[in-house]
Formats: structure tokens, sequence, C-alpha cells
């Protein structure tokens, strides 16, 4: 069995006096050890369905529909309580611009016991102290740092700060949203190769939410493409983006832009080109491909029946008329 399991999750929210749907039928797997990528355009609907698996969605959004599993526990209709018990012990949140939220007056170390001790209340305090300073050691601060404020830190220590708070209830799965943005290119490096090492030393699995894709390329083994509230291609990352050298095998044009659009250091110097246009409004009614209005390959068809999900090889799937047999 997945450790998560996602089926047909759709995320409402409420925007003046309607709504709009950011996450719709929406379903996917993660397996333990395993690290699952997503990728998108700001809007597509990633962070809200990262925000959904703990239950922390704004006060305005609502899961409408659909079922979150984690490790056999339903997550969707449980108590505050319930979900208490298993934020941070079982799934832990790494949340966008997190190296922000740590108190500026209070010191590192204390900031970690005390997510230890409101989790364990059990939990022996020596014992706890302990925990605090191997966790810091694990994220490559090292323990004669503990008693440092956050403003001693750099951006990329207290980016590690926040990813060992994050693991202090020793969860299963670990959400990163955008763990690198605001990082120098350096500090991005290095949580980048902790986020992989920390996956094979602590048994742990990863959903990285990105828009970068070097980033997923370099720790996840699967990506999810989102567009506008719905996933278009998820497949094997090597094979969905290409290994080092050889190309990328994307067969989404949604995808095949998101490519085009970033700049490759290892492969052959071309321009990276732009994605024109917006992403549709999904406080409306949408027919057909929701990318039609700015992919270069729309055909009639798109415009009026919503493309079918289809398999390109085992793992990798898409949804796009142009993969179905007879498309011209
Ligand atoms: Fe483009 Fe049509 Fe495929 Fe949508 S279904 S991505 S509009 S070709």
């Amino acid at each position: 069995m997945s450790l998560l399991e996602i089926d047909n999750l759709s995320v409402d929210y409420r925007v003046g006096s309607g709504s709009l749907r950011a996450v719709d039928h929406v379903s996917l797997r993660v397996e333990p050890g395993e690290a699952v990528g997503i990728v998108g355009e700001s809007g597509c609907g990633k962070t809200s369905l990262g925000l959904s698996i703990p239950m922390l969605l704004p006060g305005n959004a609502e899961i409408s529909s659909g079922s979150i599993t984690l490790a056999d526990h339903e997550l969707v209709g449980m108590s505050e309580d319930q979900l208490n018990q298993l934020r941070w012990s079982a799934v832990a949140f790494v949340f966008q611009g997190a190296m922000n939220a740590l108190n500026p007056v209070q010191r590192v170390d204390r900031q970690i016991l005390e997510a230890i001790t409101a989790h364990e209340a059990k939990a022996d305090k020596h014992e706890a102290t302990e925990r605090v300073l191997q966790l810091l050691d694990l994220v490559g601060i090292s323990p004669a740092r503990a008693k440092s404020f956050p403003h001693e830190f750099s951006g990329g220590m207290r980016q590690r700060a926040m990813i060992a708070m994050a693991l202090a209830c020793r969860p299963s799965l670990l959400i990163a949203d955008e763990p690198t943005t605001a990082l120098d290119v350096i500090s991005q490096a290095q949580i980048l190769a902790l986020l992989s090492s920390l996956r094979r030393s602590e048994d742990l699995s990863v959903l990285m939410i990105s828009h970068d894709l070097s980033a997923i390329k370099r720790v996840c083994d699967r990506i999810i493409v989102m567009y506008a509230g719905v996933i278009v291609e998820s497949g094997r990352t090597e094979e969905v983006l290409g290994r080092r050298g050889e190309p990328a095998q994307a067969a989404h044009p949604y995808t095949q832009a998101l490519i085009g659009a970033h700049p490759d250091l290892h492969g052959e110097r071309v321009l990276a080109q732009g994605l024109p246009g917006h992403p549709p409004d999904l406080s409306k009614p949408i027919a057909g491909c929701r990318f039609a209005d700015r992919c270069p390959y729309a055909m009639p068809v798109c415009r009026e029946v919503v493309p079918p999900t289809l398999a390109i090889s085992a793992g990798h799937i898409a949804a796009c008329h142009l993969l179905s047999k007879g498309a011209s």
C-alpha cells in the first residue's frame, strides 16, 4: 500500500459571492521512501494540493470531494484533535519562505525543542534536548551553533533549521513547498542535497512543490505536472525531463513549454522560450482542454472535449488529444 493516496481530490475557495476550484479531481500516490515533485506555474493548484494533505488550507477553502489516505488513516473528515496527532509525527510541512517563520527573539534550539515537547507530551527533556542537537547535526548545522538566534544564521542555515524542526517528530512524509525560493544558488544546492540525503538516511518520503524544474530533477524520482488545477502529465523524472545529455520525453505541450522556458546548463546552448498568455479563470466553467488558449497545437476538439489521460509508457501518463489515436 502507498504511504499517501489521494483520490479524486477537489479543493474550492470561496471568493466574494462565488467560488473557484483550485484543485479539480486530482489523484496521486507517494510510496514509502519516494520523492515526488509537483510542478507548475503560480496558481496551478500545487500549493493548495500540498496544504490539503495536513488539512492546513486557509479558512476560505474547503475540500469538496475526494479522499486523502496517509499510512492507512483517512484524513478527510478527521477532527482537529485527530489531525494534530498526525501533524509533525506522520506528516510535516516546510512552508514557502519558512526560514522567515523562526521566532526572531528565541534561540534556535529552544524553538526545535518546543516543536518536540508540543507534540510529544511525554518526551524526556534530556532526550529531547539531545535530539535537537542530533537534528541540527543531521541538517548540517554544528550543534555548537544551537544557541544562536535566527538572525545569526544565513538564509540557508535558517531553512535547514526549519527542516530540522519539521523532522523533530520523525514524520514519514515531508511536504516541502518551494524549499529553495529566496536562497542564493549555493544555499539552494545545499538544501536540495540535504533533502536527497535525508530521504535515504531517514527513510523519508518527500513531496516537493516547486516551479523549479532543476530542483525537481535533482531530488525527485517522479514528477507531476499541474496546470489550472488538474494533473496534465506525470512520470519518472528522468523520462519526462530527460537525463543529463538525453532529450526530455515530455508528452504534454504544457510540460514541453515549461522545459523550453527553463535554461539547461548541461545541454545545447539555446535561448529559453517564454510561455505567452495566462492560465484560465478558474471561477468560470472551462470546456475542453484548459491549456487550449496557450497551446501552439490546439485543434477544434481541444476546445470542446476534455482530453483523456493516456498511458505513454509504464508509469508515464499525459492528458492531451495529440496522444489520442487519429489525432491530426
Ligand atoms: Fe494542446 Fe489540445 Fe493537447 Fe490541450 S489537448 S495540450 S490544446 S493539443
